[in-house]
């Protein structure tokens, strides 16, 4: 019979779909904790292929390969929220798999998920369906002037969001997602006048146990999250209500694993919820060396129906900044020499072979007594890294 759960006495291989950096995390805790790792993904060598024997790079899209690591996996979860819920309903029907396929079909469109939330009466932005360009217009005109307007799905890092400042710049944004080979389906949203993006991670397990971390504010620079402060320097009621509707949204979907909810700290201090990923999540992973269980540990507690870890930090305070490419070739970086003798700051290379601009190729985390403290230390050791 196949374990329901983790126990440590007999072997467990957790599977996990992608191989990229945030299933590498999540397979050295795995190993940490005496799992052993079966990982799928296209292509050999990535991050968290190479460190298994369970290594299947023919992708979840050939069959043979999914059922050979289906068999070779106890219980799955995955680090992509794009996999295509017949995979996992696929999946499901021969081994449990966390977020479950229902879950999944709730967050993967960006418009089913906004509707999901808002029905549990979690704070949104206006939004709409977008099915015709006069859809576009009508957005504009009840909710105004400047609003976003979004691919339903894959959308990551902002490609696949536009804004459309004047009604005449509908045109060109309806011809770039809908007039091309494949189009995109759309939503829309109204803009969001923000002072900080915040996000939370919650982990909830099979028994609908719930760990939630502190709140932490993300920096963004061209829509891709460069540092996120841990905690976020916000008010203390600021914090709680941020922590209260991250775990109203995963309650919402039913999760179970570990999940990353976005906001907006609104002008006026309302906190307004802007999307969920269903997997470890970029702003959790200071909660490696910040806090007493990390996000990949208590996604490995989720799925597999242990007891959740504590997500209180362990210390005071914490940075993360994302080491993004700032040139296209090797993924080798030429020295970090210098960096590492800050003792403060861990560095975390995910190990891909090639570089491109703005590819995310590890981060570092600085933990301090207070927030600008772990801020300069992890600035001094980004100005020492050189690639
Ligand atoms: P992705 O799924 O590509 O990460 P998001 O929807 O999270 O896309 O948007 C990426 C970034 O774009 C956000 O972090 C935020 O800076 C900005 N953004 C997204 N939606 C809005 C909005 N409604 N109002 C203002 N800014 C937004």
């Amino acid at each position: 019979m196949l374990p329901s759960m983790y126990t440590p006495s007999q072997p467990f291989t957790l599977g996990i779909l992608g191989g990229g950096q945030l299933a590498k995390m999540t397979a050295q805790e795995a190993y940490r904790m005496g799992m052993r790792v079966a990982v799928i993904e296209h292509g050999e060598n990535s991050p968290a292929g190479v460190m298994t024997k369970l290594e299947f790079p023919g992708g979840w899209k050939d069959a043979e390969e999914l059922e050979r690591f289906i068999a070779a996996s106890d219980i799955i979860t995955l680090e992509n929220e794009f996999i295509d819920p017949e995979i996992l309903d696929a999946i499901a029907e021969r081994r449990l798999v966390f977020p479950t396929p229902a879950t999944m079909r709730l967050v993967q469109d960006k418009f089913t998920q906004k509707t999901t939330m808002s029905a549990a009466g979690i704070p949104v932005p206006h939004f709409a369906e977008i099915a015709t360009k006069a859809d576009l217009v009508a957005f504009g005109e009840q909710h105004g002037y400047p609003f976003v307007a979004k691919t339903r799905k894959f959308g990551y890092d902002g490609y696949g969001n536009a804004t459309i400042r004047r009604e005449t710049e509908i045109d060109m944004v309806w011809r770039r997602f809908m007039e091309g080979e494949e189009p995109r389906p759309l939503m829309a949203e109204s803009f969001v006048t923000f002072t900080k993006e915040l996000a939370v991670m919650v982990a909830r397990n099979r028994r609908g146990e719930i760990a939630v971390y502190p709140c932490v504010q993300t920096i963004q620079q061209g829509h891709i999250c460069v540092t996120v402060l841990a905690p976020a320097p916000i008010e203390e009621h600021l914090q709680k209500r941020a922590q209260e509707i991250a775990v109203q949204c995963v309650e919402a979907v039913n999760g179970v694993g570990v999940f990353g909810i976005e906001m907006f700290l609104t002008v006026d201090d309302q906190i307004v919820f802007n999307e969920i990923a269903p997997r470890p999540h970029n702003s959790g992973h200071y909660t490696i060396e910040a806090c007493f269980t990390s996000q990949f540990e208590n996604c490995i507690r989720a799925v597999t129906n242990m007891p959740l870890g504590s997500a209180e930090m362990r210390v005071p305070a914490a940075c993360m900044i994302n080491l993004l490419g700032e040139r296209t070739g090797s993924g080798i970086p030429d020295s970090v020499l210098e960096m590492l003798r800050i003792d403060t700051v861990a560095l975390h290379l995910y190990g891909k072979k090639d570089v491109r601009m703005g590819r995310k190729m590890g981060h570092l985390t600085a933990t301090g007594a207070t927030v600008d403290e772990a801020f300069a230390a992890a600035n001094a050791a980004l100005d020492r890294f050189v690639w």
